[in-house]
């Protein structure tokens, strides 16, 4: 399927209401992002790119991290990983603490932040260099050499990093946090801020699309049912709070990120991401989000 004429006309259809909703600013850094941007890349698998707008400016991918973090984790861990974190959808913010003491500080899922620091852990303890393990692997996946992440990005968050800092030091209080809360924290921060573009990120996320094989490379990344998996969490949990409304409106997997971008795949046919900095109230792209949501109706292909 061609997707140009389609993205073209999402784009133009768009336009009024990109810079609608509001950038984070939690993380300082972030805050200087013009609202006003906004890239779509569609890359199927036969290697045929579409993309608009700004699909090629490198953003800060931040919690979409999470998604290729978790998957590197899941690859050498295999299911002992879900004895340290959940598969439900935590029906909180990615940045709430409560459901922590209940539940024993077992995180709810992998793509909150609780999880993602446990994840985090676990590449700490088996990399010498956890963020750029991630920036790597993203960077087998996409077919660059060049992944990594914005310095000033990663110590804008650090400094900032009181809330994380908490969930962290909780965790390790219930001893499902096995290094210093530190040194987590500091790969944590540097992995949310690698730096990516649209159509690289399109690409990278294409391999759930393939069955869990790059279709670039060849690699096996992640055998056929461990890639459904995953794909089963990004559909359920991977829009914070608000994916079930995710996947009524669109009903595509996906993983979205504070800096804007939100990656999504349509399996057996492409990879897909876009980018708009301006954000809903529950930190997914408001034009992003939209843009998902005309590209399942317009196609008129959904998982569903
Ligand atoms: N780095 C961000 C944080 O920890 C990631 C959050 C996100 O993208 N949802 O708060």
């Amino acid at each position: 399927m061609n997707y140009q004429p389609i993205l073209d006309r999402i784009h133009g259809a768009l336009k009024p209401v990109i810079g609608q909703g509001k950038v984070a600013t939690y993380i300082p850094e972030l805050a200087s992002v013009s609202p006003d941007h906004f890239g779509m890349a569609v890359v199927s698998l036969d290697g045929t790119v579409a993309s608009v707008g700004d699909a090629d400016v490198p953003f800060s991918i931040q919690s979409i991290s999470k998604l290729f973090a978790l998957t590197l984790a899941f690859q050498r861990e295999g299911d002992s990983l879900w004895a340290r974190v959940g598969r439900e959808p935590s029906g909180n913010p990615f940045n709430s603490l409560v459901q922590l003491e209940r539940e024993s500080g077992i995180p709810r899922n992998p793509f909150i932040n609780a999880g993602a620091l446990v994840v985090t852990d676990i590449l700490v303890s088996r990399n010498t260099n956890a963020e750029i393990a991630t920036a790597n692997f993203l960077g087998r996946l996409c077919g660059r050499s060049n992944v990594t992440y914005d310095p000033r990005v990663a110590q804008s968050e650090r400094q900032t990093s009181s809330r994380n800092a908490a969930m962290a030091h909780f965790m390790k209080s219930f001893g499902n946090l096995n290094n210093k809360v530190g040194e987590v924290l500091d790969a944590y921060c540097r992995t949310c801020a690698i730096s990516m573009s649209a159509t690289d990120l399109a690409r990278a996320v294409a391999f759930l699309a393939n069955r869990g094989t790059n279709p670039w490379s060849g690699e096996k990344v992640l055998d056929a049912s461990s890639a459904k998996r995953m794909s089963a969490l990004m559909l359920t949990c991977g829009t914070y709070d608000a994916a079930g409304d995710f996947a009524y409106r669109v009903g595509l997997p996906a993983k979205s990120g504070v800096g804007g971008g939100i990656v999504a795949i349509l399996p057996g046919e492409c990879g897909i991401c876009v980018w708009s900095p301006a954000l809903e109230e529950t930190g997914n792209s408001y034009a992003g989000s939209l843009a998902l949501e005309m590209f399942t109706t317009l196609t008129g292909k959904s998982i569903f």
